[in-house]
């Protein structure tokens, strides 16, 4: 049977709208097929931050590699880039002491930082709470507004001849997609990026959806010059109990996003006080100058995590041409590009330029 598509894209989130942007980029006949509004899923629900978190070697190797290829990508039209950088704040002498060794592991993915002393990290802002030990910086790091970025990629995936069709998916074959109205959509290879509603369509590739809270304030520019998270962050992120962290963004508008909880299992995404209370109760203890700020927003969204922490990315076993980038829990906005360009290098046959076994499918759906 011959392929009407050389990939089928299912679903526009940051995942499937970097893969069709990286597959049109190779020439690929690329179809993209998104029910909902483009980038309106979890990637609408994120805070936009770049940030390589060192709690694993393979999502920190991931992470240091989409952050070089999101120089390509930070000029988009919507994208509001800006290149605030990471200070990992330390609030106790022992906290300080992981300094060195996260220093050690960016350098092995190439990344540069630097160690900040308590008079440093004031300098730095001024508005922390006082009595903090100090932090590491990483000054390449920056922010984006999600949604627009996906929106420009699929943008730019149809200016190079992409198709985008608005249906859902209902089930795969070994030849393309079933959409929910009955009809057979052609055929061709299939890349499933559906986020949380993974397992529907792959039910042994299982998703773990962990919710997480944010709350944005009205313009307050000046407030903080980076994003501030505490060094503590990848405990909470790795954890399995319910969580939060501080993790604070001076956006472009001088708007300040205040983060983040996560709880695994929440079936949807009603905002909970309670979890809100101990965020910004979190974050007032580093930054006491945000109990003065008009809040105008909070909401809650759905991270798609993996079993184990680690994206799915590449082949499906035991499924004919059918491909997955799904998984990527907190971070993928930031890790994006570098999974598309790892999908396509392992779709066109070529060696990726980072070992890719670890996001193997395999190592959770058996062929
Ligand atoms: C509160 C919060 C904060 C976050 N902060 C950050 C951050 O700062 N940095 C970062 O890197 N990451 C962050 N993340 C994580 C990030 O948002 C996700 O990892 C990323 O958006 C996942 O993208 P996706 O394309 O896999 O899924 P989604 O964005 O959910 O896209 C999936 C798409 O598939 C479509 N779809 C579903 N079913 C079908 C079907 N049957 N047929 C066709 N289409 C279908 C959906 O409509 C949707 O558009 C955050 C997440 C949350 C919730």
């Amino acid at each position: 049977m011959s392929a009407d598509h050389d990939l089928i894209v299912v679903g526009a989130g940051m995942l499937g709208a970097a893969c069709a942007d990286a597959a049109t980029a190779e020439g690929l006949k690329v179809l993209i097929v998104e029910p909902g509004v483009v980038g309106g899923g979890s990637t609408a629900a994120s805070m936009g931050h770049l940030v390589a978190v060192d709690g694993d070697p393979a999502e920190l190797a991931l992470a240091a590699y989409s952050e070089r290829l999101w120089t390509d990508l930070r000029d988009l039209p919507g994208a509001e880039y800006s290149r605030c950088g990471t200070l990992w704040v330390a609030n106790a002498a022992d906290d300080l002491a992981r300094v060195p060794a996260m220093r050690a592991r960016f350098a092995a993915v190439g990344m540069s930082s630097e160690p900040v002393d308590t008079a440093r990290l004031y300098e730095l802002e001024p508005n922390l709470a006082p009595n903090l030990a100090g932090g590491l910086l990483v000054a390449d790091e920056g922010i984006v507004y999600p949604p627009a970025v996906a929106r420009a990629l699929v943008q730019r995936a149809c200016s190079r001849g992409a198709e985008l069709q608005r249906a859902r998916v209902a089930a795969i074959g070994d030849h393309g997609v079933t959409l929910e109205d009955g009809s057979r959509r052609l055929n061709g290879p299939v890349l499933v990026a559906t986020g949380c509603a993974l397992p529907r369509l792959l039910p042994e590739l299982p998703i773990r959806p962990r919710k997480g809270h944010l709350v944005i304030t009205e313009r307050y520019p000046g407030t903080i010059r980076h994003q501030l998270v505490q060094i503590h962050y990848a405990d909470s992120a790795h954890g399995d109990a319910d969580s939060v962290a501080f993790n604070v963004q001076p956006r472009p508008t001088g708007q300040v996003l205040i983060g983040s909880s996560r709880e695994f299992d929440a079936t949807d995404t009603a905002v909970s006080l309670t979890m809100v209370r101990r965020m910004l109760a979190c974050a007032f203890g580093f930054l006491p100058s945000l109990r003065g700020l008009n809040a105008i927003r909070v909401w809650a969204g759905l991270r798609p995590a993996s079993v184990d922490g680690l994206p799915y990315i590449g082949a499906v076993p035991g499924r004919r041409g059918v491909w997955v980038a799904g998984g990527h829990e907190g971070l993928g906005i930031c890790t994006a590009p570098g999974s598309a360009r790892l999908l396509l290098d392992l779709f066109l046959g070529r060696t990726p330029a980072i070992d890719a076994a670890p996001y193997d499918p395999a190592r959770v759906a058996a062929a």
